[in-house]
């Protein structure tokens, strides 16, 4: 098809060829016609001119070229009439103008129809898709633009030669399968391997199509082909990136989220459905979320969903889900929003299952706990004689108070208002005795941690107050200031005057060994507007730049006697409050052991939350 288009599409040179070769022609034919008594109908290979003319495929110079031999072959019968005059010439040159009007018409003709296939055959070359003819023996025979692209071969190159073998197509299934169905329905299509002229391997979209001559005959096979390698790299990269994804997340038991707002409409990954307990065919929803939350947790979950509505940047909520079969699990959800369009936003998120996190945790804190317990009995025990001391000094007043009252009741003049003061101070006292006894109570208790807002001022001053007889037993001389304003702190009472008790009396220990005046300085001090710190200083021994790296480890003690368990579990406490302990070598000697706490934000659900276990802060930031 393509061939007949190219032939009948010369070049220009190949066109003034044939016009010369015409017009030679029609210059014998005319003497030998005009001028040569030769008794045969000469003209009739004019119609040679005019195909030789209709060959350029020039409508217009053939229709013209017709013209001219018709009036040759009429001036060549005027010019022989007188010599060979008789009705055979006559009829001949009538004979002759027929033959080269008849193909004249027919060349014109077929001149149209040529045009109108080489327009379609160029809007063929227009598209970028690769279209290839051949016909039932594989034997190429149209190979537009797009096949030179796809495969490398020009036209040229490729008509004539088998399609199969030339690009060496791999079939996905035998090629005899391929026909049937294309002589079934006239139709195939699937994927194709090919090698282009380079050596450079295709993977080829092509959809076949047969062609039937007018009696239902197959006569050539059109195929439409696309170059779809980089796709199918593309695709393969792409379910590859998902497949880290998916097993990545499934590793970390971590899901995606997103939630479109103002609408509402979310999408899950896999992971995210299996952390909810979903099956595919459930629509991600809100309600879906709000379904398999904890009921002691929808509130967390229904802020966190009020934040979103209001289009706060970051949402970050740990809650727990209850599972249909009882099974609660730990999660933790952060996301970010991203703004689509104006008034339209995205949140897009990471829902994490904390549960393994959270349970090895809420053991750790038991433990924690417990170690702690074991700590303040034992540091009990070390305190005996200052809470011996610090009991019996009121009751002792009490005692001297009641005797003064007595006194002034049996005068013979009883003084009621003495008497009435010496009650009220022993009341006091007993007070204050009751009060110390309920501190070393709950100080024996072994309890679960329970957060307060609290003031640290009175919490440091009350933790002296246990240690004063430690104090002045090891001549150590105590000096406190309290910062102000007083600060606020959200802890466990118990927890946090054991961390100080335990800095006490370190220091106290530490002093012993050294002569010289011994010198305890405890203060608190605003660190920033978000935390206050605690300053607890010693003119002991202080600490070896060896030791530095090592004091808050676990068992880690130079004393003789000393289990090194006490700044550990110090700093475990004040990490989970959120604060931070750490210890330093002041230049002037000594020891400074330092603790920063976060103040108390009346809506920090913090602190709480670690006692709890069920909201975030599960690990806290020092
Ligand atoms: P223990 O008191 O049982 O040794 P701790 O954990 O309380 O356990 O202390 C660990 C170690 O840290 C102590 O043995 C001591 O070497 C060092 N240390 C603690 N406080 C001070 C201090 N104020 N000055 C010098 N060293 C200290």
């Amino acid at each position: 098809m393509n061939e007949s288009f190219r032939a009948g599409d010369p070049a220009l040179s190949d066109s003034r060829i044939l016009l010369g070769a015409a017009a030679l022609l029609a210059v014998a034919v005319f003497l030998i016609d005009a001028l040569t008594p030769l008794d045969i109908a000469i003209a009739v290979l004019y119609v040679v001119v005019v195909l030789l003319v209709a060959l350029t495929g020039s409508r217009r110079a053939t229709l013209a070229v017709a013209v001219v031999c018709a009036v040759l072959t009429v001036i060549g019968f005027l010019l022989s009439k007188g010599a060979h005059m008789g009705g055979g010439s006559l009829a001949r040159c009538v004979f002759s103008l027929l033959a080269i009007g008849i193909t004249s018409l027919l060349a014109v003709r077929n001149l149209a129809s040529n045009a109108r296939l080489r327009e379609q055959v160029q809007m063929l070359d227009m598209t970028h898709d690769a279209i290839v003819v051949y016909d039932l023996n594989d034997i190429i025979t149209f190979w537009n633009h797009g096949a030179e692209e796809v495969y490398g071969w020009t036209a040229a190159q490729a008509i004539g030669q088998p399609m199969h073998s030339l690009t060496q197509t791999r079939f996905p299934i035998p090629p005899e399968r391929i026909h049937e169905e294309l002589l079934r329905n006239g139709r195939w299509d699937g994927e194709l391997e090919r090698v282009r002229r380079d050596g450079a391997r295709v993977v080829i979209s092509s959809r076949w199509a047969l062609w039937r001559d007018g009696a239902g005959k197959p006569v050539a096979i059109i195929a439409t082909n696309n170059d779809i390698t980089e796709r199918q790299r593309a695709e393969a990269a792409l379910a590859q990136s998902e497949a880290f994804l998916a097993e990545a997340q499934q590793l970390s038991k971590t899901g995606s989220i997103a939630m479109r707002l103002p609408e509402g409409a979310m999408t899950w990954s896999d992971e995210a459905y299996s952390i909810f307990g979903y099956g595919r065919d459930v629509q991600p929803s809100a309600e879906r979320v709000i379904e398999r939350t904890h009921p002691e947790d929808l509130a967390l979950v229904q802020a966190a969903r009020e934040q979103a509505r209001a289009g706060v940047p970051q949402i970050d909520v740990a809650h727990r889900l209850l599972l249909p079969d009882g099974t609660v699990k730990h999660v933790h959800l952060v996301a970010r929003r991203t703004v689509a369009a104006a008034g339209r936003y995205e949140y897009v998120g990471a829902l994490m299952d904390v549960t393994d996190t959270t349970l090895t945790q809420q053991a750790l804190q038991r433990t924690l706990s417990e170690l702690a317990h074991v700590m303040r009995v034992t540091t009990l025990g070390e305190l005996a004689a200052s809470i011996a001391h610090e009991v019996t000094q009121p009751i002792a007043a009490i005692v001297t108070c009641g005797d003064s009252a007595l006194r002034w009741l049996n005068r013979p003049q009883p003084e009621v208002g003495e008497a009435t003061e010496s009650i009220r101070q022993m009341i006091r006292d007993a007070r204050r005795s009751s009060e110390i006894i309920r501190q070393i109570r709950s100080m024996a208790q072994k309890r679960d941690p329970s957060y307060a807002e609290m003031d640290l001022n009175a919490l440091v001053d009350e933790s002296l107050a246990l240690v004063r007889r430690e104090l002045q037993d090891h001549h150590v001389e105590a000096e406190l200031r309290l910062g102000e304003p007083p600060a606020l702190i959200c802890g466990d009472r118990i927890q946090l005057q054991q961390v100080l008790i335990n800095l006490l009396m370190n220091a106290v220990q530490a002093m012993d060994s050294v002569g010289g005046r011994r010198c305890l300085r405890v203060a608190t001090r605003a660190a920033d507007e978000r935390h206050v710190r605690v300053e607890v200083r010693d003119s002991g021994k202080g600490i070896a730049p060896e030791d530095a790296g090592r004091l808050f480890n676990a068992f880690f003690t130079t004393k003789a006697d000393g289990m090194g368990m006490g700044l550990s579990i110090c700093r475990s406490i004040i990490e989970a409050h959120g604060g931070r302990i750490w210890a330093e070598s002041p230049p002037e000697g000594g020891a400074l052991l330092q603790v920063l706490l976060p103040l108390h934000e009346p809506d920090d659900g913090d602190a709480a939350g670690v006692a709890g276990g069920n909201t975030k802060g599960a690990s806290h930031e020092q």
